[in-house]
């Protein structure tokens, strides 16, 4: 009996090792995220963790609290100590040059996870959604919650974007304004306080309270004595500052609803919002099939084999053509969250209600 306990000991004990004799086996990936204050890098990079560890390979992740400085000694690190690939999503995305100079000496290949890193000939793939096509949904959810199409209107609407050193927040930008802009010329959406363009929208590092703050700024300047009909934001994390500014003037109780508000992620918080009639709209994106679809040029690249992409034209970095496959995002609202969070096992209905 005491033998049989042994066998079993040691054939499970052996069988636990494989995982890891396979993972150094296959070598050590490098993966790079920007920060734990938003769910959906959280779940980046555990996705990734699953995606690469059933692929075999070991995984040295890393998030950078949002400090560049962090995020470049981060990745130097990885370097040192041998990963094979690196994937980043970064936190500016034109800082990263001279670390990825020294990855190509080494030939560790670069991905690019969901944001473009600029300015680099060093990025050799990049996996992300249809940015563009994210603001244009989120656009297009205003246009329609609106009734713009049918001619209504005016509407007071404030716009926000996203952080400046992010590649990403100009193409939700121009997505958004490539639906906004003809109803801004003809009238029928009028930005009160005249601030259009990234320049004055933007938000830095993502930033729920600076959204905020500007969104005070916003409704006492423009809108003591008039509604403000729409905002434009492009993260539900500023979402939720905006929100918290609109409330504290009055909006949401009373007489006073709630502007039709965008968003992106599906977090969590901001479902639960959605489904209190407070946010109006997210964009959903699964960072389960990101993470898959990372992971696989993570292994074609490494194998030698031809990795998969769908977009060689729009991710211009400012020296080359990153080759990408582009995910698409989806519209999410109080009308079809089920079937697009729940059934589709991103979240339980527990978690969002
Ligand atoms: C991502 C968005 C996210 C934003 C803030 C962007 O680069 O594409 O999904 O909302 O960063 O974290």
């Amino acid at each position: 009996m005491k033998a049989v306990r042994w066998i079993m000991a040691l054939a499970l004990g052996a069988f636990a090792f494989v995982p890891l004799a396979q993972a150094q086996q296959k070598g050590t990936i490098g993966v790079s995220m920007p920060t734990k204050s938003s769910a959906r890098w959280i779940a980046d990079g555990d996705n990734m963790v699953k995606s690469l560890k059933e692929k075999g390979y070991g995984v040295d992740l890393q998030y950078a609290d949002d400090d560049i400085p962090n995020q470049l000694a981060q990745i130097e690190n990885m370097i040192t100590k041998g990963v094979k690939v690196l994937v980043i999503a970064a936190i500016d995305g034109t800082t990263l040059s001279d670390a990825l100079q020294q990855a190509a000496s080494k030939g560790v290949k670069v991905i690019a996870y969901d944001r473009l890193i600029r300015n680099s000939k060093n990025v050799d793939y990049y996996a992300t959604f249809d940015n563009f096509q994210v603001g244009v949904l989120q656009a297009g959810y205003i246009e329609k919650a609106l009734g713009l199409k049918e001619g209504k209107g005016p509407f007071n609407i404030e716009l926000f974007g996203g952080s400046p050193d992010d590649n990403n927040a100009y193409f939700f930008y121009n997505g958004a304004m490539s639906v906004l802009e003809p109803y801004i010329k003809s009238g029928k959406l009028v930005v009160r306080s005249g601030q259009l363009g990234m320049d004055k929208v933007s938000t830095l590092r993502w930033d729920g309270a600076v959204a905020q703050a500007r969104m005070d700024n916003l409704l006492s300047a423009y809108y003591a004595d008039k509604r403000v009909d729409a905002v434009l934001s492009p993260y539900d994390g500023l979402s939720i500052g905006i929100i918290s500014s609109l409330k504290g003037v009055g909006y949401g109780s009373g007489k006073q609803a709630m502007p039709v508000i965008t968003g992106q992620d599906a977090e969590v918080q901001s479902v639960k919002s959605i489904l209190n009639k407070e946010q109006t709209s997210t964009v959903f994106k699964d960072t389960r099939e990101l993470a898959k679809i990372a992971a696989n040029m993570v292994d074609a690249s490494l194998s030698g084999k031809e990795v998969e992409v769908n977009d060689t034209k729009t991710y211009e970095n400012g020296v080359k053509t990153v080759p990408s496959y582009l995910l698409k995002p989806v519209s999410v609202d109080a009308s079809n969250w089920r079937e697009t969070l729940i059934a589709s096992g991103y979240y339980t209905e527990n978690q969002v209600k």
